[in-house]
């Protein structure tokens, strides 16, 4: 049956994708080979490495970002390496099973998934290991099923300070785009990402920026790949092309994508996210819920999990909303399955796109008989208004 009006799609990923990006990829697909591919191939793996904040070369797999969490470790491991990985959440749990399927002996430093991956944990491991036998370590920087993030500079300066050798992956697939990100500040040896979230495009293209670090040591490893080679990707790349067929009408999307976050300019899409977040908390508390995140510096710009009060189905209070309201909100995963909803606030989104998903979550309670305190949304308006208020002043005094 026909609902009118727009669908609103508030799960943490894949994001709303903006008209310019429809526009773009309902386009002729080209000769992947011919002359004018080029130029697009150049544009979108230059701006590309913008967006990662980097001078290293990014690749681009046709896949969602599980290719590229494999591209990850099949480029740069070896069967029957240790590799420490950090229990944020479902995703982390899922990247450690990939690891696993491919003989890598991983470690997992548990977690309660309410905080990030713990720095001194991961540096007292990697001082205990004197023989350098761990050759990684693995965090997700955004943990989606959560919306906790980890501290990416403080975990490198950890692995510094044990003057430790492994490689530093990081899965940055609900971030990118949306929080701000230095592959290269950050001494990240592997950034993984996707296209579905951050960057505003359907699912279908994944992404791993390599340092060269990352890149000596592919030299070295022996774990089977082929279509994720990156040494064959990278030779071709050099000159705008691939070496398989590419994913050539997401490109046109990536590269429309791409030119918006460039016009905005990073740090106020970054500014967004986080005005947007803070707003989506201040509606969290005023209904008296718990947001899953406990530490108030790992909180997420992307999405916030909820918590739902004991005895009241997160599942049946979403089913509703989308009944009801024509709005999709996140699920809870693996452990968290009917605990939690998630609101995603990442990608193409702005104060009255929000304003209407946290009205159709405080309607959602309201109808589901969840106890709640009334004024949620009343909380973020005035917070949003506030942040513009300090903004105006800030422009007017400089
Ligand atoms: C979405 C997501 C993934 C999985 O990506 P797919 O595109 O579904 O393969 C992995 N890690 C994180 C942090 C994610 O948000």
């Amino acid at each position: 049956m026909h609902s009118s009006g727009r669908h609103f799609l508030q799960i943490p990923g894949p994001t709303n994708v903006p008209e310019r990006v429809l526009r773009a990829i309902d386009s002729a697909t080209i000769d992947h080979r011919g002359p004018s591919f080029r130029d697009l191939g150049n544009e979108v793996l230059a701006n590309l490495k913008r967006v990662f904040q980097t001078d290293a070369p990014v690749v681009i797999f046709p896949a969602s970002g599980t290719g590229a969490w494999e591209a990850a470790l099949v480029n740069t491991l070896s069967a029957g390496d240790r590799v420490l990985m950090c229990e944020t959440g479902h995703f982390a749990t899922l990247w450690r099973h990939l690891a696993e399927k491919f003989g890598l002996e991983v470690e997992f430093i548990a977690g309660d998934w309410r905080h990030g991956a713990d720095p001194q944990a991961v540096e007292a491991r990697l001082v205990e290991d004197r023989n350098g036998d761990i050759k990684a370590v693995c965090v997700v920087h955004n943990e989606t099923s959560t919306g906790v993030t980890s501290r990416i500079a403080e975990i490198r300066a950890a692995i510094d300070s044990a003057r430790h050798a492994a490689l530093f992956l990081v899965d940055t697939i609900s971030s990118l785009g949306s929080i701000d990100y230095r592959h290269d500040d950050w001494g990240v040896d592997v950034t993984v990402a996707g296209s579905q979230k951050g960057l505003m495009l359907p699912p279908g293209l994944s992404f791993n920026a390599i340092s060269d670090k990352a890149r000596s040591a592919a030299v070295r490893a022996t774990l089977p790949r082929s279509y994720w080679d990156w040494a064959d990707m990278l030779a071709v790349n050099r000159n705008g092309y691939f070496p398989y067929t590419p994913a050539t009408n997401l490109l046109y999307g990536l590269r429309e994508a791409l030119s918006m976050l460039l016009e905005e300019g990073m740090d106020r899409v970054f500014a967004r996210h986080a005005r947007l977040a803070e707003a989506s908390r201040c509606a969290v508390r005023a209904w008296g819920l718990e947001i899953l995140c406990r530490d108030p510096r790992e909180y997420s710009d992307s999405l916030t999990a909820v918590l739902m009060p004991e005895g009241h189905d997160a599942d049946s209070f979403r089913a509703t909303v989308l009944d009801r309201f024509n709005m999709s909100l996140g699920s809870g995963l693996g452990q968290l399955a009917g605990k939690v909803f998630r609101i995603g606030h990442l990608g193409d989104f702005n104060e009255l796109m929000l304003a209407g998903t946290l009205s159709g979550v405080e309607m959602g309670l309201e109808l589901s008989e969840v106890p709640y305190n009334r004024g949620g949304v009343q909380a973020a308006l005035l917070q949003l208004s506030t942040d513009r208020r300090r903004d105006a002043a800030a422009a007017s005094a400089a």
